[in-house]
């Protein structure tokens, strides 16, 4: 498989560094509310990715945090009067829910912030141990970024238009910051009468970590110095992955993500959808119209992951209206399990769906043969393509819609109803070879009689 990758703006093929298994690491959601499906965009892409890989017989590692302790998480929990962990169990569980009925398979690794402190306060020594970080007065830590000449590469940043020597303190030591804001970035924050009960111990005294550390120091437990790639959404890039970046490089050395895969935005009348716009949908508020995870899903990938997509409801109606030929195509037939799927073969008249997947996930492409291809499908082969198209996209297809019943058949059926009321059993036995002449039977109930194809 290939795909464009964000640090050499090349379409590269994704092998395994180690020759065995292709190790990924993605940046998970911020449990202070349920996710939004510009969120899902993201994750359903990163599902699709590690689907195409493995249905093309690469074995995984896929490792997604959960982003439990930053000034949002606090902010939050404080605001409700609830401890930070039980105020984001209930919206980890939450994404958790979200992600099941989306069909995104599970990380085979979810680790915590909260629950690697440890690890961050190693990582921020051996980054002061290297001259690569300082403390302040207050007690809090700065990566200082003039000590890393690499830093902007990732996202092209001109060296010219960083702030050498400045901290964020002098500008607001916050988690997130724009490109006009850059300075030496956070990666202790000294306790703050803000933070509640939410600091713990290190050698700069009571704090909690920034939010860029979080990743290195997982990454580093989890996936070791080099790995093969590392994902998130647009805005990522700068200034987060940039920071781990430079925090992983400069604490141990390394490649650290040998690829960078970002997905771009989706958007609502235009515009980011972001809890902070105010311009969002979750799941939840889908649902209460009656739109399915499904529908939601193919929205999401029936645009390329590189192109920006608005979100409309037309665009519900349009999944709904696919999803539903797919199921007619299918008739009936039932998919082979998603391991016997990965064996691999031949996938006749689909192999080039798949072959769409494999350069670049070209998700709309590959909708777009499987389509296509659908009223050429006949051997065994062509449907064992059709159901690795699928899965790989990681759509399930809805029950066929009801059988339509014509005219016709539906009088004889009811005459034979009429006839089996009135005891006369022969009118009903010769209404019901009738409808088998006509390739027809009837199915009785108590409650009447339900009229089936032969
Ligand atoms: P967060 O929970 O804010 O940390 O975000 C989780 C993931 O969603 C990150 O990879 C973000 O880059 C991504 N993301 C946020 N907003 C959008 C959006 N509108 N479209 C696509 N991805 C997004
Ligand atoms: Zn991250």
């Amino acid at each position: 498989m290939r795909l464009f990758d964000t640090l050499t703006r090349e379409v590269v093929p994704l092998k395994p560094v180690d020759g065995k298994v292709f190790r990924f690491y993605c940046c998970g959601p911020t449990v202070y509310g349920p996710a939004h499906i510009g969120n899902f965009r993201t994750f359903v892409i990163q599902d699709v990715m590690r689907r195409v890989l493995e249905l093309g017989g690469v074995k995984t590692k896929h490792v997604r945090n959960i982003t439990d302790v930053d000034d949002k998480t606090i902010r939050d929990s404080v605001g409700v009067g609830m401890e930070l962990a039980d105020f984001t169990a209930q919206w980890r569980e939450r994404f958790h829910a979200d992600c099941e009925s989306l069909n995104c398979l599970k990380p085979h690794i979810e680790p915590s912030a909260v629950e690697h402190i440890p690890e961050q306060v190693a990582m921020i020594e051996e980054l002061v141990e290297k001259g690569h970080a300082y403390a302040s007065d207050d007690g809090s830590v700065y990566f200082k970024i003039a000590s890393f000449s690499e830093y902007g590469k990732l996202s092209r940043l001109d060296t010219r238009e960083l702030d050498l020597g400045k901290t964020q303190n002098e500008r607001a030591n916050s988690d997130e910051y724009e490109k006009d804001n850059i300075a030496d970035f956070v990666l202790w924050k000294s306790r703050r009468d803000e933070d509640g009960d939410n600091y713990w111990d290190s050698p700069w005294g009571e704090g909690r970590p920034g939010w860029h550390l979080e990743c290195s120091a997982m990454i580093l437990k989890y996936l070791g110095r080099t790995f093969d790639l590392h994902s998130g959404g647009e805005d990522l890039v700068f200034p987060h992955h940039e920071n781990e970046l430079a925090q992983s490089k400069c604490s141990c050395g390394g490649e650290f993500a040998r690829h960078w895969f970002h997905s771009t935005h989706l958007l609502v009348n235009g515009k980011k959808m972001s809890k902070s716009s105010g311009t969002l949908y979750t799941l939840a508020d889908l649902a209460d119209e009656g739109w399915s995870p499904m529908e939601v899903r193919y929205v999401l990938i029936g645009a390329n992951y590189r192109k920006q997509l608005n979100f409309t409801m037309e665009s519900l109606h349009a999944a709904r209206e696919a999803l539903g030929r797919l199921a007619k195509a299918a008739d009936g037939r039932t998919a082979p399990g998603y391991r016997e799927l990965a064996k691999g073969g031949s996938l006749g008249v689909f192999s080039g769906a798949f072959e769409r997947l494999n350069e670049d996930l070209n998700t709309a492409a590959a909708l777009g043969e499987l389509f296509g291809n659908l009223k050429t499908a006949r051997s065994l082969e062509d449907w064992r393509g059709f159901f690795t198209v699928l899965a790989a996209l990681g759509l399930t297809l809805p029950e066929p819609e009801g059988i339509e019943v014509p005219e016709e058949i539906a009088k004889l059926a009811e005459c034979r109803w009429q006839a089996r009321q009135d005891r006369d059993w022969a009118a009903s036995d010769r209404y019901r070879d009738e409808l088998a002449k006509n390739g027809w039977m009837v199915k009785d109930g108590r409650e009447g009689y339900e009229v089936l194809p032969l």
